[in-house]
């Protein structure tokens, strides 16, 4: 007897009809996959033409939105509407019950606009006894394709309603209705989508106002055939068990009938044998896995400005937030990350009470801040100090009101991640880092998802990018599923992080993405399948620390090495260029008023006080625009006119003002010192952490009063300014003093009638320039009278330096932000100047001016020279530069202008200036990711070197650069049209300059960056100028580096938590009572371990080494210093950011 037998007796093949057959007259068709898998999607479809006969037809068990008719109506919904005029967007209180008089009956159906305008609704309501005594969720539903946000009656805004089919429904309190009497609550109604998306014609209709009693079940049947019917769609076509769920979605199609509610729980039973009991709760993931594969987060990217200004944020973070608070409640499980200390403060600010809800969350592990920067800033443009501060306003936000800082710095959207990033967030406390954004490389595929990636000065965070390319995720089956299928390091890192929420505009998860992820781990626990098993619960730093624990601590991971240059949205280093350049001013005024306030509250601690409140409030402001769609110029026209540009402006006077003040003081000290006696002579304050000498412009006036002996004859120059040589005193280099003798030689100007060639030269260089304007030999005269202008053939650019060009810029996609590679094939050279003539012609300064045009409305004019330099100056470091200033008036449409220089250089290799350092970039194309970088980004300084020789571009606003083959390019302007049609048109003033220096790239380049920046000297009224003379007594050094010039003091300031400077309340201590200290910050800027010493003018009690939220590392010994004075001995490894804390002695 076989054993096939067997089984075949004890399956019963009797011939009755519970057993299998003899004879079959009912054949059955081999299944045609395809058609059962279309099929799939009739049962849910809202819109098609089926849907009463469908599962559509019981999500409402009843709908209302009739108006009271009579006194015994027992359910109705009434609408009453206020509109705001101007554009204004008043807060609740402001409304309510002020201007309850001027509520004017609405109805659904109703328009509302334009873009921007708000409207507050009244909204009256009554529920029938028969619904309430369903005993279930009571629903009221609005679209108005807009956003919306719910208040209570008492002015508590309880969750928001984006419309456009999207978060339309809110689940009314029981406490709103269950007494069956009329009920009132307000709506608040911004005429604008959650991706901005409107113009001032943009209107509104109100296509829903209703109650709404749902058919819960039907509705958890939705998910349920959502997320098994894309397990039909999308699990591997190999395993059974996509085809087990294709035949089951089909059996419940075949359960389902339209007429029988009760089929619905019939169609549940049968979705739960796939996908479990527990999917109606939090219960699912209690079920105890071998590995989580996902780790599923919520979040709601809000774009601090964008398509929107800043006041719409506002309103957007409560908004958001407040559903997200929602969210909580019904799902114990639910997590969510919110960064951007700002939209804290804002919230802080103008609703307290969610605030207070917000950190009620924080407390049950629910909402989660993170970030550690005060805005998810760009990290391309900002200085160096600029990141600093965001780190410091940021976690220092989290730790006054939340009472710990992040681990993570998160940045999902920015474009592009400067090399400096690793150190920076592990001197903010951040070991993690967050982005996706390189997934958006436009030419080459990023190879890591987790990865270590390291610093110039070798510092390293854990980075991951999520592998579904995305932070706002629709937590789909395929989300899920991506988040472990595009992982690109499965070998090392076995672990993927699922960002889901709305996000852009706000918004957040919905409702629906937590019911499918229940339903996607239900799926997991009940069924064996390729979908990767998702967690909702864990937080960042449980996924992160997970991380760590299986791949030895990280060292098991691949590593990355220098920037995350992003390859793509390359034009957000040049558009929008007046911001950027008043970021510069900002930058660096904000340096200057830092020290000198410094100075001024620790020397003369009775007559100033450290401003540090108010310096807060600047930072906070640069720091917010420093936005990643701010300052780069992606913004609409709107965030720059109404709200950047007038703040920035605001601070830029502000730190005018506050300087000048601090001058008033010394000037008062220096009078007092010597009476009314004056040494007639004129004193310039040099800001900048080294000695420096050169031109300072001063008015006729103050000209006037100086002595003979010291000026020189300078002919041409502009009627109401003068030129006076100044240099550093030897007692102090803050201090700078005209020289004791006139210039010997100086620089001059002359002009070659045969050749048509201008010659501008001094004692450095020699520069020819043809009657284009173009420079087509520069003589290095001091070094062997080396050429560095490169007119060879074998070149791109065979004309010249300072060659103008024009490219046609049409990129693909997102004119504000991207320009692309192909445009560099097609442009023009600037030619045939309108006008050229002599303008300055020495001793001082010799200069001529070339004006082109460039289109009918657009011109450049720009204004050559050369300074004389001081041969006999004690701290002559031999640098002169050959400068442009230019003006343009820039009228154009998708053009790109340029200017180019060749140079005489080989090297495989530049090096642009990034945050304290550099970053080196090929100068050719051999491979895809180095011609991915055609336009990179640059600070103060881009220099090209090879052993012998090299030439550096400096630049006061810029930075758009590039450096290929032997070419130096600068870019200047653009013109995208797209998102602010007005963006870059007008007039615009800049300056760069050529510095040609021997040797490599070195000190004096960057040195050169630094003075060529100094906004101190051109202060509106000569604040800067001081012509009763200043003793290096009343105006001390009070700090000085010297050792490794390569070690830059970048910047003084006062502790933060110093007593008696400030008057904001804070939960975090003040450490100093009763001492003074002062933060010093120092950087390595070249890249080599260096060595130091920083001499203090006053007694030091302590120093400490600190991170860049001021906290201590460690305590260095205090020793004798030069001239009786005292300091510290330090040492920096190669490109390290070093801060120190010197408290004085009392
Ligand atoms: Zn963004």
């Amino acid at each position: 007897m076989s054993v096939g037998y067997q089984r075949f007796e004890s399956v019963d093949l009797t011939g009755t009809s519970d057993s299998y057959a003899k004879l079959n007259n009912n054949p059955q068709f081999h299944e045609v996959d395809r058609l059962f898998e279309d099929r799939l999607r009739q049962f849910i479809d809202k819109n098609g033409g089926y849907k009463d006969l469908n599962l559509p037809k019981f999500y409402d068990r009843g709908r209302i939105d009739k108006k009271k008719q009579h006194d015994d109506d027992q359910i109705y919904i009434g609408l009453q509407v206020y509109s705001v005029p101007n554009l204004q967007r008043p807060l609740f209180k402001e409304v309510i019950p002020e201007k309850l008089s001027e509520f004017k009956s609405s109805s659904k159906g109703d328009s509302f606009g334009p873009g921007w305008a708000t409207f507050w609704f009244r909204i009256t309501f009554k529920i029938s006894q028969s619904w309430i005594d369903a005993k279930q969720q009571i629903l009221f539903e609005w679209d108005c394709g807009n956003e919306g946000l719910i208040y209570s009656k008492e002015g508590v805004p309880q969750q928001a309603l984006t419309g456009g089919g999207e978060r339309t429904e809110f689940i009314l309190p029981e406490s709103w209705y269950i007494d069956g009497e009329e009920h009132v609550f307000y709506l608040e109604m911004a005429c604008n989508g959650m991706s901005g998306g409107v113009n001032g014609g943009s209107r509104f209709s109100l296509s829903k106002a209703d109650l709404v009693l749902p058919n819960v079940e039907a509705r958890a049947l939705h998910y349920d055939f959502w997320i098994l019917s894309d397990a039909a769609r999308e699990l591997s076509a190999t395993s059974w068990q996509k085809h087990k769920a294709r035949n089951l979605c089909n059996e419940i199609m075949n359960a389902f009938d339209p007429n029988d509610e009760a089929t619905i729980n019939k169609c549940r039973f049968l979705a739960k044998s796939f996908l479990g009991k527990d999917i109606d709760s939090a219960k699912v993931y209690d079920k105890k896995v071998k590995k989580i594969d996902v780790y599923a987060v919520g979040n709601c990217h809000i774009d601090t400005a964008w398509l929107w200004p800043f006041a719409e944020t506002k309103r957007k973070v409560v908004r958001s937030w407040t559903s997200q608070i929602n969210l909580m409640e019904r799902y114990p499980e639910y997590k969510f990350v919110a960064s951007q200390a700002q939209q804290f403060q804002w919230l802080k600010k103008y609703h307290p009470e969610i605030f207070s809800k917000v950190k009620a969350k924080i407390s049950e592990t629910q909402f989660f801040p993170i970030g550690g920067s005060w805005v998810e800033n760009d990290t391309n443009l900002p200085s160096g100090e600029s990141l600093s501060r965001q780190f410091l306003l940021g976690q220092r936000f989290f730790l006054d009101n939340f009472g710990f800082k992040s681990d993570t710095y998160w940045l999902p959207d920015t474009f592009g991640y400067s090399s400096q990033i690793p150190q920076l967030c592990r001197l903010a406390d951040m070991p993690t880092f967050l982005t996706q954004k390189l997934s958006w490389n436009n030419i080459n595929r990023f190879p890591n998802t987790t990865f270590n990636w390291v610093a110039i000065d070798g510092s390293q965070v854990l980075c991951h990018m999520p592998p579904d390319n995305t932070y706002t995720a629709s937590a789909d089956f395929g989300d899920v599923k991506r988040s472990l299928a595009q992982h690109t390091n499965l070998g090392t890192d076995q672990s993927g992080l699922l960002l889901y929420g709305k996000g852009d505009g706000g918004g957040g998860p919905t409702p629906e993405m937590l019911e499918k992820l229940r339903r996607c781990r239900g799926l997991t626990n009940t069924v064996d399948s390729d979908l990767p098993v998702v967690q909702v619960g864990p937080s960042i730093e449980e996924f992160y620390e997970n991380i760590l624990k299986t791949t030895n601590n990280g060292k098991t991971l691949p590593s990355w090495k220098g920037e995350l240059y992003l390859e793509y949205h390359r034009g957000t280093y040049t558009t929008q260029a007046e911001v950027k350049k008043f970021m510069r001013s900002t930058e660096f005024l904000l340096h200057d008023l830092e020290y000198l306030a410094t100075l001024a509250s620790v020397q003369y601690p009775d007559d100033y006080s450290y401003p540090l409140d108010t310096l807060h409030e600047i930072w906070e402001n640069t720091c917010l625009c420093q936005f990643h769609d701010v300052l780069p110029g992606s913004s609409i026209e709107m965030v720059y006119k109404d709200e950047v540009k007038p703040m920035l402006r605001k601070n830029l006077q502000k730190l005018g003002n506050l300087i000048e003040e601090i001058f008033d003081i010394f000037k008062e000290k220096q009078q007092v010192k010597q009476g009314s006696t004056s040494n007639g002579n004129v004193v310039c304050i040099n800001s900048l952490p080294f000695p420096r000498s050169g031109l300072f412009e001063i008015s006729n006036e103050r000209y006037a009063s100086l002595s003979l002996d010291i000026k020189n004859i300078q002919t041409g120059y502009k009627n109401d300014k003068n030129l006076v040589y100044l240099e550093s005193a030897s007692d102090s280099y803050h201090i700078m003093k005209p020289i004791a003798n006139r210039i010997k030689n100086g620089a001059q100007i002359s002009y070659n009638e045969k050749d048509k060639t201008y010659i501008l030269s001094n004692s450095k260089l020699k520069a020819t320039i043809n009657s284009n304007g173009v420079i087509t030999s520069l003589v290095d005269l001091a070094n062997g009278e080396r050429e560095v202008i490169s007119l060879s053939d074998s070149g791109r650019n065979t004309r010249g330096g300072n060659q103008f060009v024009v490219f046609d810029d049409q990129p693909l996609n997102f004119p504000a932000w991207d320009t692309e590679l192909y445009s560099l094939d097609k442009y023009k050279y600037l030619e045939n100047p309108t006008k050229i003539e002599i303008v300055s012609e020495g001793p001082l300064r010799a200069s001529l001016k070339v004006k082109h045009s460039i289109g009918a409305e657009s011109w450049i004019s720009t204004t050559i020279s050369l300074d004389a330099v001081n041969d006999e100056a004690e701290n002559d470091s031999g640098v002169s530069f050959l400068v442009f200033e230019n003006e343009v008036e820039w009228h154009e449409t998708y053009k790109f202008l340029k200017v180019e220089f060749p140079v005489d250089i080989n090297s495989d290799f530049a090096s642009y200036e990034t945050q304290f350092g550099l970053t080196k970039r090929a100068t050719h194309f051999n491979t895809s990711w180095e011609a991915a970088k055609f336009e990179v980004c640059s600070h103060k300084f881009a220099d090209y070197s090879d052993f012998n020789y090299g030439v550096s571009i400096l630049n006061d606003s810029k930075y758009g650069f590039s450096i290929h083959g032997n070419l130096m390019r600068l870019s200047l302007l653009r013109s995208p049209k797209s998102p602010d049609a007005t963006a870059d048109m007008g007039h615009h003033e800049f300056k760069y300059a050529l510095y040609p220096h021997k040797g490599s790239l070195g000190v004096d380049t960057v040195r050169a960056g630094y003075i060529f920046n100094d906004r101190l000297s051109s202060l509106k009224k000569d604040e800067s100028i001081f012509t009763q003379g200043l003793d290096s007594d009343i105006f001390p050094q009070l700090v000085e580096i010297t050792g490794d010039s390569n070690l830059i003091l970048s910047n003084v300031k006062r502790g933060e938590d110093d007593e008696g400077i400030s008057s904001v309340e804070t939960n975090l201590q003040k450490k100093f009572v009763g001492s003074k200290t002062i933060i010093l910050r120092v950087y390595e800027s070249l890249g080599g371990k260096s060595k130091g010493f920083i001499n203090v003018d006053l007694p030091i009690e302590k120093v400490f080494k600190v991170n860049l939220l001021e906290e201590e590392l460690e305590e260095i010994d205090v020793v004798e210093g030069k001239d009786g004075k005292n300091g510290f001995d330090i040492t920096l490894r190669g490109f390290e950011i070093a801060s120190y804390r010197v408290v004085f002695s009392n």
